[in-house]
């Protein structure tokens, strides 16, 4: 008898482990599927299962989402972090009223064709949504094929058509187990082929592991430190946001000011958010969510009346 692939070991540990997410329920449907992805690629899945509640009790399709402004999008999006996700996020329900009549396409050129739709989320959404066969490859799932296949440490910094290529490979040919087969593949990255101190005792593949089997080499490249997030443009940021996402309408430069004691970071910052579409400057001092009621138009002044002099008459 021939030995099971690495597909078929991931999927029957996955059928044993794997957590239970609402947004893998059967029949869930694209949009939550698709709402699922987008904020999960910066947002642990913890701080991700409430958010997706609320906004998918709010906005259960995005017809829901595109009739309200983009502000709502990005109050509900509270404290993910990243917020343009949000607003790429209304953009896309938006496309996908006018394009498709508010459904989510099974079709990935169409899918890529959205805004803030990538090659990742495009992938997952067809799989996972759909039963389709793609390679949905994310960074828990270059790592995991990195060091079982290619059995290197980790996968390098950004990913490749190569990696497409390579997790193809392992996918098998019927298109719904090869969809469990993504999903087994994150799983086992998130939660046994860590990043920092995989658990190779607990792993599925250890008895065909290329990484293990060559002895564990070190990562080729110097090691990454985790991103540091106090004091940066990013902290900035979020507490100038916390401040429009509170209040219903315009807010004035003053309490802004208030948020961070530095001028130049907090005009930086604050410049940033207007450049990335999270922001609107209506003036010199006022600044509303995009889509909140801006603030009222200064009425023009009264006509001065004109001084006719003797020699005008
Ligand atoms: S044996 Fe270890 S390194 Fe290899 S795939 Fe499993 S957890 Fe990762």
């Amino acid at each position: 008898m021939s030995e099971p692939t690495l597909a078929t070991v991931a999927v029957r540990w996955y059928d044993e482990n794997a957590r239970d997410l609402p947004w893998r329920e059967p029949g869930i449907g694209a949009w939550p599927v698709l709402v699922s992805e987008v904020m999960l690629q910066q947002t642990p899945v913890v701080r991700v299962l409430p958010a997706w509640q609320a906004w998918l009790t709010r906005w259960p399709g995005p017809a829901e989402l595109a009739a309200d402004p983009a502000a709502e999008a990005i109050r509900m999006w509270g404290r993910l972090g990243y917020p343009r996700r949000a607003l790429r996020l209304h953009d896309c329900a938006s496309a996908l009223v006018e394009r498709h009549g508010g459904e989510v396409p099974a079709d990935l050129h169409a899918l890529l064709a959205l805004p803030g739709i990538g090659d990742y989320t495009a992938r997952a959404v067809l799989a996972f949504a759909y039963g389709q066969r793609h390679p949905v490859v994310d960074t828990n799932v270059r790592r995991l094929v990195a060091r079982a296949v290619a059995g290197a440490a980790d996968a390098g910094p950004t990913t490749r058509p190569a990696d497409l290529v390579a997790t193809e490979e392992l996918l098998p040919v019927e298109p719904a187990v090869a969809a469990r087969a993504s999903a087994a593949f994150m799983e086992l990255g998130a939660l046994v082929c860590t990043a920092r101190a995989p658990r190779c005792t607990d792993c599925p593949l250890s008895d065909r592991c290329a990484w293990l089997a060559s002895g564990e080499p070190a990562p080729a490249g110097p090691t990454r430190r985790p991103q540091r997030y106090a004091g940066t443009d990013r902290q900035v940021r979020g507490l100038l946001l916390a401040v429009l996402r509170e209040t219903a309408g315009p807010v004035s430069r003053d309490r802004l000011d208030l948020v961070w004691s530095d001028d130049v970071q907090r005009a930086r910052a604050l410049a940033t958010l207007v450049e990335d579409g999270l922001v609107n400057h209506h003036s010199h001092t006022t600044y509303t969510l995009p889509g909140d009621t801006p603030p009222p138009s200064p009425s023009p002044s009264p006509l001065r009346p004109v001084d006719l002099g003797a020699d005008q008459r």
